[in-house]
């Protein structure tokens, strides 16, 4: 547990004003970051580079921010899951997917979640708090596998842009060169569609964006996603056709298929109008049951059936690997479960 205010997390031009407060010259800011974001260290004693003295006074009055795991979970296909506690009563998960080309880690952001999705197990908690950024980096910088990591995902726990301040420092860290020095290209921010937020996001941040669309009928959507009422899927997919994405940047779609609900005709027939002439692709994903949810799961077969469907309309249409489910890993689930043990 941290006691005093945590330096993983902060920014280089954060860091510099810090240390300049304390009485040191600028560039030990600079070493922090290079210590902290570079080189990974766990403690002071490990900045090789700063003065005894200024290690006091910057343990006295900071701690370095990292937190171990307090749980993991592996299933038979090599999804593991890591549990972090923020607090008491209060984890959050990450989950590590290999695959044969790539390796990602899927990141929380908040501790549980107000926006309601009816098929979400997080949203089932309601929201219990935010991370900060230094939270999210620790997700990824304490993880065996880190150096063989390809990409992240932000779609763990939370809606990402519901916390957006911290995220976009979190996303400062990985792609700025004194950080991870990360191509944004590597990274994905999932969204619900919040409008505003996600107007600011697109703006300062070069990374990938993916919004869960689920149906494109308003009041199916509604019913399932409580945000329709606020933002309708029609004012997000209108506003993302507003910006020039250019070559480099992706935007998808992402459809969890509930089967015999959302995967008519009719829906290929109105996801076509929806995003007709767009530049964008449509990941399915087959629902994972969670416990007291009346929501049907869908076969293979089907959603194989529904992807080809939507292909031959022109709709770029992949299907997310299941993985996991073994190990709960849809989302939110280790968390509720451990909660629940507590
Ligand atoms: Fe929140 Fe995402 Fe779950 Fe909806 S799906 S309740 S936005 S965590």
């Amino acid at each position: 547990m941290q006691n005093n205010e945590a330096l993983l997390g902060k920014t280089q031009t954060e860091l510099i004003a810090l240390v300049k407060d304390l009485g040191m010259p600028g560039y030990v800011g600079k070493q922090i970051c290079e210590w902290l974001y570079k080189k990974h260290v766990r403690s002071f004693d490990e900045m090789l580079n700063i003065s005894k003295a200024n290690k006091q006074k910057l343990s006295s009055a900071f701690d370095i921010g990292f937190t171990d795991f307090v749980n993991v979970q592996e299933s038979v296909d090599g999804t593991k899951k890591y549990l972090f506690k923020k607090a008491d009563l209060q984890f959050v998960e990450a989950a590590y997917i290999p695959e044969k080309e790539r390796a990602t880690l899927c990141v929380s952001s908040q501790v549980g979640c107000k926006m309601g999705c009816l098929f979400c197990a997080t949203g089932k908690q309601g929201f219990q708090a935010q991370l900060t950024a230094g939270e999210i980096i620790n997700q990824i910088r304490s993880l065996p596998e880190r150096d063989k990591l390809t990409n992240v995902v932000y779609m763990g726990m939370g809606e990402p842009l519901d916390n957006l301040e911290e995220v976009l420092k979190s996303l400062e860290i990985l792609t700025s060169d004194w950080g991870f020095a990360w191509s944004p290209r590597r990274i994905t921010v999932s969204t619900i569609g919040i409008i505003p937020a996600m107007q600011t996001f697109l703006n300062k941040s070069e990374a990938h964006l993916a919004v869960s669309l689920h149906t494109p009928f308003d009041e199916e959507r509604a019913q399932i996603m409580p945000i329709q009422n606020v933002y309708s899927i029609k004012d997000v997919v209108n506003e993302l056709r507003s910006w020039d994405f250019g070559r480099q940047r992706r935007i998808s779609f992402e459809y969890i298929v509930f089967g015999g609900m959302n995967d008519s005709p009719k829906h290929v027939k109105e996801l076509t109008r929806l995003l007709h002439g767009m530049r964008c692709r449509i990941n399915l994903i087959r629902f994972h049951q969670i416990p007291g949810s009346p929501l049907p799961g869908t076969k293979e077969e089907r959603l194989q059936a529904f992807r080809e469907e939507l292909n031959a309309k022109g709709l770029i249409t992949t299907i997310r690997a299941s993985r996991g489910e073994d190990i709960y890993a849809a989302c939110g689930l280790l968390s509720t479960k451990e909660k629940t043990k507590g």
